[in-house]
């Protein structure tokens, strides 16, 4: 290399501090610089008052990471790479060989998967609850059981949780429970306070929440990361410790996308929200569909549940008046029609695509095998007809309902 290249990469000129913009920069780094050996052997990664390498944290994660532990009412935060790397963070650092986690059986399903592949080939049992009653939960804590975790609504099927209950289960028994609190987004209700009202102390919820940034936070569809929030300082070193050995950074670029997308948050939460419950109550009516699974709505599963964590009382409970809710549901066919014709409404769909995932600008549907998702033990899923889940985006709510229409005509 000439020296134009060493000019290029150690360049004198420094700008001037003091810039100052709506968002903040982006910083992107593996190397971080010391100035000397003896701050390089000082610096701590445990501590954010410096920074060591860029696994570690840089300003852009560390901002990120307070603003996350912000929102969901706890004191410190760790970023991974997915919401499914949050799950799994979270069982490493605190389960070992001959221990046991329990699992609601209407839980994320590749959360139940990693019970049953890799916690199962390195000796950690699992065993699954029925989630609606918080005895159930009890009855299976045992002398091994070292974590149990929590979800509310269920995945696909939407029935709510009495997760208040459930925490103070873990609480009176002494385990520790960590809550995926996807869905609720941090808006919804608070899952370290799990007293009713969103922002209102209870003294009690969860010891760890996790979130899926990708869903909600980021907004856009074009994110994967995962969030894993304490209020404890030493579970939160435990994590940590785990997190670091594991390797699990996220990127600079990943960190500022999902920085620009939490002043939205809010505001796309409350629009998505809304826009469900439209579709909802409207498909409900309808002749093809037999059942709505939307827990603001009464004729849904654990719909007391909901009323009582995000419902509305009019003096800031949830993010909305009348409670908060994601912009999520599920409806089940009428059994007249069969998984073919499902699938066809489903294919018939313009506006609504085919994907997993939510919380992005686009809404989506999937269908669902409901009874393969469930464990034969517990299982009362007491439909015969076929799912299908919605989740909406930010496109017109009357665009929406007229794709919805044109797609059930292609049922008869
Ligand atoms: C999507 C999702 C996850 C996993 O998030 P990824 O970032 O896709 O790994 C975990 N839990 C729930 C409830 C989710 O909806």
């Amino acid at each position: 290399m000439s020296k134009l290249t060493t000019d290029l990469i150690h360049h004198p000129y420094v700008p001037p501090a003091g810039f100052a913009a709506p968002q903040p920069g982006v910083f992107k780094a593996s190397t971080v610089i010391f100035p000397n050996v003896a701050a390089m052997h000082a610096r701590d990664w445990k501590n954010k008052n410096g920074y060591t390498y860029g696994l570690h944290g840089t300003p852009t994660t560390f901002m990120l990471e307070e603003r996350i532990a912000a929102l969901e009412g706890g004191k410190q935060c760790i970023l991974v790479p997915s919401g499914l790397a949050a799950i799994a963070n979270v069982s490493m650092a605190l389960l070992k060989s001959g221990d046991e986690v329990l699992i609601p059986d209407n839980a994320y399903g590749p959360s139940k998967a990693l019970a049953d592949g890799e916690l199962k080939n390195w000796g950690i049992s699992h065993q699954l609850y029925d989630p609606m009653k918080p005895d159930d939960l009890r009855s299976r804590i045992g002398p091994k059981t070292r974590l149990v975790w929590l979800e509310a609504p269920g995945s696909v099927t939407m029935e709510f949780v009495p997760l208040a209950q459930l925490a103070a289960v873990c609480r009176e028994r002494g385990v520790t429970s960590a809550l995926d609190n996807t869905w609720g987004a941090g808006l919804a209700f608070n899952g370290f306070d799990l007293g009713r009202g969103a922002r209102r102390a209870s003294g009690g919820g969860a010891d760890i929440v996790v979130q899926a940034l990708t869903k909600y936070p980021s907004g856009g569809g074009d994110v994967l990361m995962g969030s894993i929030v304490t209020r404890d300082d030493a579970l939160h070193l435990q994590l940590k410790l785990t997190h670091m050995r594991l390797g699990w950074g996220v990127g600079g670029n990943d960190a500022e996308a999902v920085l620009r997308a939490l002043p939205s948050l809010e505001l796309r939460y409350r629009a998505q929200d809304a826009a469900a419950r439209s579709l909802a109550a409207w498909l409900e009516l309808r002749p093809e569909i037999a059942q709505l699974l939307h827990p603001a709505f009464e004729s849904s599963p654990g719909h007391a549940h909901w009323r009582e964590l995000c419902g509305g009382d009019g003096k800031g409970d949830g993010v909305a008046a009348g409670g908060a809710a994601a912009g999520l549901f599920s409806v089940v066919f009428d059994p007249r029609f069969g998984a073919a014709q499902v699938d066809a409404f489903c294919d018939a769909l313009k506006l609504f695509k085919l994907g997993y995932s939510w919380g992005g600008p686009v809404s989506l549907v999937v269908p669902y095998d409901v009874p393969s998702m469930r464990s034969a033990r517990l299982a009362t899923w007491p439909h015969k007809g076929v799912l299908v889940r919605f989740s909406l985006g930010l496109e017109a709510v009357e665009d929406l309902r007229a794709d919805l229409e044109q797609a059930l005509a292609a049922l008869r």
